[in-house]
């Protein structure tokens, strides 16, 4: 977040009053004078006001769901419940998802109360790289690999996907490294190659992996140095 709302949001100054006391030089950002208070700062950071820290007291939601089959990333009830009924009220209503999967889709699903944050990690600017676990129909074929680093021409699109890096696990599953966010994208990819997938499954964000010890519907909070990978 934006170092001035910290401020305001941790100590009983408003955005305007906070912006006065960083240009007084009263503020420092892990040891250093900060005037700016558009400076993007993160739980990792130390902030002192007039010498003194600051404690992250609202630091923000920052969680990773294991997303199970069925549930969209939305929070509109349509056909199937939401990912939002696994977070009690009112924590539910505050949260959004960087980014969503398919109803079908499984795995890692980052949610936070933080719009800089969640707008880092989806942004194209910055192509935080995703991991897919993929089940195909018929068996990998050994042109995949080329042509996922080439790029490849989606149905009703008219620039190829960036590079992707496959990385075949057996016949039937490959890891896919995508840096972008298309529509249905690896389901597209697979279908412009000619095959299906049948099972998806995200892991990886940035250089986050979902973590082994949440079952399905399992959500977790994201350690300091987690949230900051993003701030890159
Ligand atoms: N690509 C897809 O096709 N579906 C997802 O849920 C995520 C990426």
């Amino acid at each position: 977040m934006r170092l001035d709302k910290f401020l305001a949001e941790n100590t009983g100054l408003t955005r305007s009053q906070a912006n006065k006391v960083l240009k007084q030089s009263a503020v420092t950002l892990n040891g250093k004078i900060e005037k700016n208070g558009a400076q993007k700062v993160s739980p990792v950071d130390e902030i002192c006001l007039d010498g003194e820290p600051l404690p992250w007291v609202s630091a923000g939601q920052y969680l990773m769901l294991y997303k199970p089959s069925g549930y969209v990333c939305s929070h509109d009830e349509g056909d199937y419940p939401t990912i939002y009924q696994f977070f009690d009220y009112p924590l539910a209503g505050k949260l959004h998802s960087a980014g969503r999967l398919d109803v079908d889709t499984t795995g890692l699903v980052l949610l936070t109360d933080d719009g800089q944050w969640s707008h880092r990690i989806t942004s194209p600017k910055h192509h935080y790289e995703k991991t897919y676990l993929v089940t195909l129909a018929d068996p990998v074929e050994s042109h995949y690999q080329q042509a996922c680093e080439e790029g490849i021409l989606l149905r009703g699109e008219k620039t190829p996907t960036k590079p992707a890096k496959l990385t075949i696990i057996d016949d039937y599953h490959v890891n896919l490294t995508i840096s972008e966010g298309r529509y249905h994208q690896v389901k597209r990819m697979f279908a412009a190659l000619g095959n299906k997938v049948v099972d998806l499954h995200r892991w990886k964000i940035g250089d986050i992996e979902l973590d082994t010890q949440l079952a399905e519907g399992e959500y977790r909070t994201l350690s300091a140095e987690e949230i900051a990978t993003f701030n890159k």
